[in-house]
């Protein structure tokens, strides 16, 4: 028998079923003994005490899973939904049903908004579960342990469970509900482990049923036979060991080369055991992100050489400071604005405090000639050609070797050819890219949906870039979260662009995938994708054409 979902990842794995154990039973509608200020005082405390442990854990997680975890936390604290509990226990209602009903009723909002919001009400159901096992003083439902490994079955997962999955025991994720922007989703990407998810007939599997759970095709095989498990087996050893060790190729050997996006020093390590042939993007805003006057020079060209170090004879892309809107530097960002995102923000900000990215560009020709790595520096949120001729000038003239610019506003990708004319090197930021051109705020839930870099006005965009720098000799290399898609790399590939870079955790995918095509089959790929009207269907067009990785 065959079950089918959608796919996370390319991996596959074999093994016994653990479902998730029950939810709690709902709270009998009752009313409370009639001290309405003790029972909200006991329900106060419990939100408070699941908020902690949600923080609590999200530290010890840390990662993309401390993000989701502290929102987590977040919502156990909402003063909206703290409200609506308290009316409804001083109408009469125990706590235990308050939270219960007050929790249900926002989550029964986010489900009719459909797409991203729904998906978050998941975990708001994880945390009233919390909250309601707090009061009762059990233990809150969770992730079922095992002495042995096995592939865990849910209807969904909450982020405080994913977050936490012990990872030498979990074999696969496999549930009912989510869709490929679930958090299951984010997360299993996240901690390369194969899921599949909106799985039909997922949760009447039988505790022990040895299963394959395929993420490349998005088929559950249930009972298989030796030969299929065997198969199975095989494909996931071979990817566990060939594939981090080999550079990023197509079928053809064309070299794709595969590197990481990096936010401190200490990720370098990680990033190479995984495979990553150098850094694509180092964000040096987040070294800073907590200092209130801006870092010296001595101390930016520290951090800078102990980051090249880790890669001498390789290629390093650093980013100069991208401060303002999500990433605001309170040594940068002083002024308030209405639209942070169409501020004075990336290049605009450093070029108003021009002796701030002088040193900036110093520490960093320091650490190049210190060093035996292979730096290249961009500028982010680079508008035309002008600009980058600026910055590329100011870094050529300060001793960098090589200084390009990142393609994150859509006039940059239009004027591609300008670009090349000036530029060493263009690093497409698809996640701006993408919040530019759909005129959609990537931290907006409410329009989450078009922050889709499969939609075919963002592809439009890197072709026009891959085009002008096939013309000029120009490399053109993706550093956005678009890069982290294996399939959407291979789209990628085929629109001209030269190297990809990632979160390490992706590489591996990434790199499987593409050993699959040919550079024909890749540009076949994209062709498909430019035709489309919408984002899926740029995704169907440009997948159904390639062979899964499976075959
Ligand atoms: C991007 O915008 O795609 C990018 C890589 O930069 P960041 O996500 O840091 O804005
Ligand atoms: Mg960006």
């Amino acid at each position: 028998m065959e079950l089918h979902g959608t796919g996370v990842g390319r991996s596959v794995a074999v093994g016994p079923i653990i479902r998730m154990p029950e939810p709690l039973a709902e709270p009998a509608s009752a009313k409370h003994d009639g001290d309405a200020a003790a029972e909200f005082a006991t329900v106060q405390t419990a939100l408070a005490a699941v908020a902690a442990d949600l923080t609590e854990r999200g530290a010890r997680a840390g990662g993309e899973a401390k993000d989701v975890l502290d929102a987590a936390s977040l919502m156990a604290q909402d003063p909206s939904l703290i409200d609506d509990i308290r009316g409804r226990i001083d109408a009469g209602t125990t706590g235990e049903r308050a939270v219960f009903e007050a929790f249900g009723a926002f989550q029964e909002m986010l489900t009719s908004l459909g797409g991203y919001m729904a998906e978050r009400a998941t975990d708001l159901g994880d945390v009233s579960q919390r909250v309601i096992a707090h009061l009762r003083g059990v233990a809150a439902p969770g992730v079922p342990t095992s002495d042995t490994p096995f592939i865990l079955v849910a209807p969904d997962l909450a982020p405080a469970d994913t977050a936490l999955l012990d990872l030498d025991k979990i074999l696969a994720l496999i549930t009912r509900d989510g869709g490929p922007t679930s958090h299951t989703a984010i997360l299993a990407r996240s901690k390369s482990l194969p899921a599949i998810v909106g799985v039909t007939g997922a949760l009447d599997l039988v505790d022990g049923t040895i299963v394959v759970a395929d993420a490349a095709s998005g088929i559950i095989t249930v009972d298989p036979s030796d030969e299929v498990a065997d198969a199975a087996r095989a494909r996931a050893a071979e990817r566990a060991v060939v594939a981090p060790l080999t550079p990023g190729a197509l079928a053809d050997g064309t070299l794709v080369p595969l590197l990481a996006n990096l936010g401190s020093p200490d990720e370098a390590e990680g990033a190479v055991a995984l495979g990553a042939e150098g850094v694509g993007l180092f964000r040096t805003e987040f070294l800073f992100l907590d200092s209130k006057t801006a870092p010296t020079v001595a101390e930016q060209q520290e951090k800078y050489t102990q980051l090249l170090q880790h890669f001498a004879g390789k290629k390093v892309v650093v980013r100069a400071l991208d401060a303002g809107a999500d990433k605001p530097l309170a040594f940068l960002n002083s002024a308030h604005e209405e639209n942070p995102a169409l501020g004075l923000r990336g290049l605009r900000a450093l070029r108003a405090s021009e002796q701030l990215l002088r040193d900036q560009l110093t520490a960093l020709v320091n650490a190049q000639n210190a060093t035996e790595a292979d730096l290249w520096v961009m500028a982010p949120m680079v508008a035309d050609a002008d600009e980058a001729d600026y910055f590329v000038k100011l870094g050529k003239e300060l001793g960098l070797r090589t200084v390009g610019v990142m393609a994150e506003v859509p006039s940059l990708a239009v004027l591609g050819d300008q670009v090349a004319e000036v530029s060493d090197f263009v690093s497409i930021g698809t996640n701006d890219l993408t919040q530019y051109t759909m005129a959609a705020d990537r931290m907006l839930g409410s329009v989450a949906s078009y922050q889709d870099p499969w939609h075919p006005a963002v592809l439009r965009l890197v072709k026009m870039l891959g085009d002008a720098g096939a013309a000029a000799g120009m490399p053109v290399g993706v550093c956005g979260e678009a890069a982290a898609d294996p399939q959407l790399a291979v789209v990628l590939v085929g629109l001209g662009v030269t190297t990809l870079s990632m979160t390490p955790a992706a590489l591996a995918d990434v790199r499987a995938e593409l050993a699959t095509v040919t550079l024909e089959d890749a540009r076949a790929a994209a062709t498909r994708a430019l035709g489309a009207r919408t984002a899926a269907a740029a995704r169907q067009a440009a997948v159904d054409g390639l062979v899964p990785a499976s075959a």
